[in-house]
């Protein structure tokens, strides 16, 4: 479903990981070649250009251990990179469909698979989920639609709702909804008419579906095929009738995938589905891991990172408890703690994990310490030479300017980092004290 964009990403990759060091200068290059392979798989253009630029930024400073090499570093960067351009909330494919009956209203442009659509969620709730489903076509304007959908129906073993002639949407929606209540239907999903393109009367009768409906999900199906095209159309529709997620299909062709990449970047909308051949059965929920393995094809060396990451932090942290019994605590120990804390959700996150530190986080929260503190206080530290780092009871005021200024702080946010890391040292070198068979030394054994 990527496979051009993989392709092209595959051979930046090759070449990168290939090299023992890597320079400033062949991140870069590789990096202009991945925004350029974005582009011609006709991701949106902001989206490409927030998608390097995050890849940058977390490629600089990255502590490397020695079994991996820079560029494999890189390839699991990207990798975590689209994993975050490709997610949305919650679980990939989940639906709302507590309350029975629920109503998922399917809309979309003519063409786009809607229909297809429709009987291949219904055949999924009820092979997979054990729900009872009821279809029922609204395409009043093309008779041959409304029998499209019955004749699938039958083909999947999935009630669909008589045909009355005459009736508007609107009617056809509130007999459905009748019928699933009496039938003891767990779902009923409502496929609207389609048109070419967007106009006033589609989307007035998608709303007034809608209003009757009160659907729980809003599916939104749309051609992979069409690249940004198919992201325009979901902007559209979600401002005009409000969309909770989108089905992508087509995306068995040789599309260049570009429409995925973008959807929730641009939208905000998660893809909720992608739509895999014209077979019933060919859909499969979205998920950012997968898609995102799919498009890299570089399994085995991301794997491989995260192996080597782990083991990287085991060995920092161990090392560092080593330091603390020593009552050894500089701006190197403290700035692995406070990137460990980023990592942990901030400050707030991690005392909510801790027992009884719920009213601590309580007030951390009010004073106003958060993300942005700890990213300030990190980048002080960076802003440090080694031997300050090591040393921290050297700076004097001309080394402490130099180093404000280099992180475009003021001196004395240094210094309240400085009382931090003494304060911390302390209280390190206490708990070291802390016995001879204290919980340190015994943790160290
Ligand atoms: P509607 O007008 O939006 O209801 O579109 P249909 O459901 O009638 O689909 C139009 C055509 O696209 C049909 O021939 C479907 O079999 C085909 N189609 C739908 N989804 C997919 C898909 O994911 N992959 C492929 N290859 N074809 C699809």
């Amino acid at each position: 479903m990527f496979e051009n964009l993989s392709e092209r990403l595959s051979g930046v990759f090759d070449r990168l990981t290939k090299q023992g060091a890597l320079s400033d200068e062949d991140v870069a290059t590789a990096l202009r070649e991945v925004r350029v392979a974005l582009l011609e798989a006709d991701v949106s253009l902001p989206v490409a250009r927030d998608f390097v630029k995050a890849v940058q930024e977390k490629a600089t400073g990255q502590a490397v251990t020695k079994s991996i090499t820079p560029g494999q570093q890189v390839v699991k960067i990207v990798h975590d990179a689209l994993i975050d351009v490709l997610k949305g909330e919650g679980e990939p494919g989940a639906l709302k469909i507590d309350n029975p009956p629920a109503p998922i209203l399917m809309v979309g442009l003519q063409g786009s698979g809607k229909t297809t659509t429709t009987a291949k969620l219904a055949k999924r709730l009820k092979d997979r989920d054990g729900k009872r489903v009821l279809m029922a076509s609204l395409d009043v304007n093309r008779p041959a639609a409304m029998e499209q959908l019955a004749i699938l129906g039958m083909q999947i073993g999935v009630d669909t709702l008589p045909i009355v002639k005459g009736e508007d949407p609107v009617a056809i929606a509130k007999r459905a909804k009748t019928q699933a209540g009496l039938g003891g239907y767990d779902v009923y999903m409502l496929d609207t008419a389609g048109r070419l393109h967007i106009d006033a009367d589609l989307i007035a009768q998608a709303a007034a579906v809608r209003d009757v409906a009160n659907p729980r999900e809003t599916l939104l199906v749309v051609d992979g095929l069409t690249g940004q095209d198919a992201v325009n159309v979901a902007t559209e529709f979600d401002d005009k009738i409000g969309v909770s997620g989108v089905v992508l299909t087509r995306m068995d062709g040789d599309g260049r995938g570009g429409a995925a990449l973008s959807m929730r970047a641009v939208t905000g909308k998660p893809i909720k589905f992608v739509g895999l051949g014209e077979k019933m059965d060919a859909i499969e929920t979205f998920e950012p891991e997968r898609i995102a393995g799919r498009i890299l094809g570089m399994g085995d060396i991301v794997a491989l990172v995260e192996k080597a990451q782990e083991t990287l932090e085991l060995e920092q942290s161990e090392r560092m408890m080593k330091r603390m019994v020593k009552g050894q605590f500089n701006m190197n120990d403290l700035k692995m703690q406070l990137e460990q804390m980023l990592k942990m959700g901030g400050m707030e996150g991690m005392m909510g994990m801790m027992p009884g530190m719920g009213k601590m986080a309580k007030q951390v929260q009010n004073a106003g310490i958060d993300d942005t503190i700890l990213k300030r206080q990190i980048a002080l530290i960076q802003s440090m030479t080694k031997k300050e780092r090591a040393n921290p009871q050297i700076l004097q005021a001309s080394r402490k300017k130099r180093i404000a200024k280099g992180a475009g702080l003021e001196v004395s946010e240094l210094n309240k980092l400085l009382k931090m890391q003494r304060q911390m040292g302390d209280m390190m070198k206490k708990m070291g004290k802390m016995g001879k068979g204290g919980m340190l030394k015994q943790a160290m054994k």
